[in-house]
């Protein structure tokens, strides 16, 4: 119990100090990071919900700091935003995602797309598909096998989203609609943009059982995407349950830790293998 205000102070502001003490030092950290090459993509598999087979992967970055072990995206991706850093390391991203898919190709296992999360900094680059065009020509990925996340806030300025998506699309590239449901309210760019698929947020599928809202969300987010022609995804599938549901419901595809959380590259390259 605190005693008076002098020292409530006193507690909070040492509080900050360390907390940006520790958020300069991660920062300083992460600029090392990318040339020390100490990030690592893991690839969490996608299934199509009635054969049961894998049809692609998604990229997810993690650090493996010398000293903090394996950090996970949610720990310094906002950090990277701020500072920028996230255009260089999304970069990276993207280059090895396509290299380690095109490999995966090349020893002969099954030919599946990689989906990369792309941060709202590198879609706002003007030359973006040029970029993403390089690392195709550099990598000899066949552009159909990269996807491309990106969030409904992105295509709020409607008229940057339908010429950065085009010029993408023009590539051979397929773009997904990441945490569906859970941003921009309207709707109007769904039909004037070139979206190949929406990802069904985890929000909505984790409740799917108890709260008959978010059943009836989900139902309703699978019926308008398949209207409109565009695939659809469910994201942090865990239950059997939420799989049935899904199913009943006519979902394309399921990702989740009921069928494989993220993980390393070899382990992802083992499943590919045994797809063929
Ligand atoms: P996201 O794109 O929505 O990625 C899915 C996240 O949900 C991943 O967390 C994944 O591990 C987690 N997940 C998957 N299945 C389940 C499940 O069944 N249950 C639960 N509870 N969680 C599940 P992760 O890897 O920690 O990534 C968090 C976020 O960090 C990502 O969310 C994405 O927004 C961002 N991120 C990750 N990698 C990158 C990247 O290369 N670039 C950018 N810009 N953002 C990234
Ligand atoms: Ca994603
Ligand atoms: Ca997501
Ligand atoms: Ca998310």
């Amino acid at each position: 119990v605190k005693e008076s205000g002098k020292n409530d102070f006193l507690f909070y502001s040492e509080e900050w100090d360390d907390r940006s003490r520790e958020r300069l030092a991660l920062e300083h950290d992460l600029k090392i990071a990318l040339q020390k090459e100490q990030l690592v993509l893991h690839y969490q598999p996608q299934y199509h919900l009635q054969t049961g087979e894998i049809v692609g992967v998604e990229a997810l970055v993690r650090w493996e700091h010398p000293e903090r072990g394996l950090v996970p995206p949610g720990q310094f991706i906002g950090l990277a935003e701020e500072n920028g850093l996230i255009v260089q390391i999304g970069e990276w991203v993207l280059r090895e995602a396509c290299r380690q898919n095109k490999a995966w190709q090349d020893a002969g296992l099954r030919k599946v797309p990689v989906s990369v999360n792309l941060s709202i900094r590198q879609f706002m680059q003007q030359h973006l598909h040029e970029k993403v065009a390089d690392i195709l020509r550099a990598t000899s990925l066949d552009a159909k096998y990269l996807d491309l996340e990106i969030t409904e806030t992105m295509t709020i300025d409607v008229a940057h989203a339908s010429r950065c998506l085009l010029e993408l699309t023009k590539l051979g590239v397929t773009i997904s609609i990441d945490d569906f449901g859970t941003g921009y309210s309207s709707f109007h760019y769904l039909k004037n943009l070139p979206i190949g698929r929406l990802k069904i947020d985890r929000s909505f599928v984790r409740d799917i059982q108890q709260d008959p809202s978010d059943a009836a969300i989900v139902a309703a987010i699978i019926a308008m995407a398949h209207n409109l022609n565009l695939q659809v995804i469910a994201e942090g599938v865990e239950t059997e349950e939420q799989k049935r549901f899904l199913q009943a419901h006519d979902c394309d595809e399921m990702q989740g830790f009921l069928w494989g959380p993220p993980m390393r590259g070899e382990a992802v390259q083992a499943l590919l293998a045994k797809a063929g």
